[in-house]
């Protein structure tokens, strides 16, 4: 057996501009990479057609033959990832392992895990930034504590980023793989099934950029780039999307910015993942009502805003940023259901779900978190609808009863629930 590194694929998903995966290339011996289907992951879907896992599984596919064109070989396990560490200690001789960082807590735990194994061996985990721009404490106030409040934070994202520019790792020409045959598991083998939801498209449409500022907030119109599943899988680069789109528009780099915080956020308070950042708000008495909950869940407010939204989500995967704001203020304020309810309905049904980026949106919108919405700030589902639908264009596509008897009435009264709210919230912070 001869020695190889590993390059183990994660949130990374592509060959081009990969960062852990070209310095591999660069080492001294052949790489072998691999992916795998974690069963700690896969076991805790409800959906045996989860549509992430129909995803994951045909990228890793196309990975595999494009790795197979440069002469290599892709290794898929399916497993609990410690234990398929120790069987691959077994299958090869491993000089190095090479990966690119990944922030979640889960991961953070599964990768010291991972390091233990290797270096009770002397093998080496050599991680890499790839998944953000600007990662941990690269981007920290001038007295070295983490940024919470995003617009100084993105101050300084943008002088960082003027100074150095964008690295690109272009591994194309590099040809120092393990030969071998593609070992590949199929969906069913796996307890899964094939999705019936469509996925966008991977590229950067610069139209849409370019007029990002004028047609972000109207949900009834293709005005966004859909890139949020490309950027949660690795599909794409975020430094190869960031070099197309950074002059083009600011508006649209602030986004991207946004991205970078939240993860800088769990990174440094990983607290976050399970509870309220602002530790003032643990006294909120969430109403949580279940039968309010499900009627949220399935659309069936009376609210046609949010009725949308629901609905657009549970039968695509996606719900437009716009909606997400008004139907996640309307969960945690109108209806004083916990927030961590809705991040977790939204985690189960998003393509694009993130941790970090659903864990920011919802703390934002219930006003626990950093940089969030004040808790007086609430939603008019109404006037959102006047602003950003005025035509209901969107609530006809998705709620074309809205104006009909079969409609159900508002599950609470705008302004009385509006009070209640106030009440609620001003009475845990007293
Ligand atoms: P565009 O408008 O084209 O933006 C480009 C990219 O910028 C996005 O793909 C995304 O990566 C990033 N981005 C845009 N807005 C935000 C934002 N507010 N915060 C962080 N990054 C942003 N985004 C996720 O990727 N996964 C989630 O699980 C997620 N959950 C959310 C939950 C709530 C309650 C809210 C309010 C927002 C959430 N977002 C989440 C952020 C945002 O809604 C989506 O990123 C966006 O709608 C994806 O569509 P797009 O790719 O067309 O975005």
């Amino acid at each position: 057996m001869s020695k190889v590194s590993i390059f183990w694929f994660r949130r990374d998903l592509r060959l081009e501009d990969n960062c852990g995966l070209f310095h591999a290339l660069k080492g001294d011996d052949a790489v072998q990479p691999i992916f795998i289907f974690d069963r700690d992951i896969l076991d805790e879907l409800n959906d045996d057609s989860d549509a992430r896992v129909h995803f994951i599984h045909g990228e890793i596919s196309r990975l595999a033959q494009e790795i197979a064109v440069r002469g290599g070989s892709l290794d898929v396990r399916y497993g609990h990832p410690l234990e398929i560490w120790k069987q691959l200690l077994e299958d090869y001789e491993i000089s190095a392992l090479y990966a690119n960082r990944d922030y979640e807590p889960y991961a953070r735990e599964r990768d010291k895990a991972v390091y233990e194994l290797l270096e009770s061996q002397g093998i080496p985990f050599i991680s890499k930034k790839d998944q953000v721009f600007y990662e941990k404490s690269e981007v920290l106030k001038a007295d070295g504590a983490p940024y919470v409040v995003y617009t100084p934070y993105s101050r300084l994202w943008k002088e960082r980023f003027k100074n150095e520019g964008i690295p690109f790792f272009d591994s194309s020409s590099i040809q120092h793989w393990n030969p071998g045959s593609n070992q590949l598991i199929s969906l069913e083998a796996m307890g899964f099934k094939p999705s019936t939801l469509s996925f966008p498209g991977r590229t950067v449409d610069l139209g849409i950029v370019k007029n990002y500022h004028n047609t972000r907030n109207t949900p009834s119109k293709p005005g966004t780039t859909r890139l949020s599943v490309h950027l949660r899988f690795g599909t794409i680069s975020i430094r190869e999307l960031i070099r197309q789109t950074a002059d083009a528009n600011g508006k649209y780099l602030n986004e991207l910015i946004w991205r970078d915080f939240y993860s800088s956020i769990l990174w440094h308070f990983p607290h976050v993942a399970k509870g309220n950042f602002n530790k003032k708000y643990d006294r909120v008495a969430w109403r949580n009502d279940e039968e309010e909950f499900h009627r949220w869940c399935k659309g069936e407010t009376g609210y046609p805003i949010v009725d949308a939204g629901m609905r657009e989500l549970n039968n695509t995967g996606y719900m437009h940023n716009r909606v997400r704001m008004i139907v996640a203020s309307f969960l945690t304020k109108h209806l004083l259901v916990d927030w961590r309810w809705g991040e977790a309905y939204f985690a189960e049904k998003l393509l694009d779900f993130d941790l970090t980026s659903n864990n920011g949106g919802w703390q934002w919108a219930a006003g626990t978190g950093v940089d969030a919405a004040p808790y007086f700030r609430i939603f008019n589902p109404y006037s959102q609808t006047d602003k950003f639908d005025p035509k209901k264009k969107y609530i006809e596509h998705w709620v074309p009863e809205y104006d009909s008897a079969e409609y159900p009435e508002p599950i609470v009264d705008h302004k009385a629930a509006r009070e209640r709210a106030l009440e609620t919230y001003k009475a845990a912070l007293s």
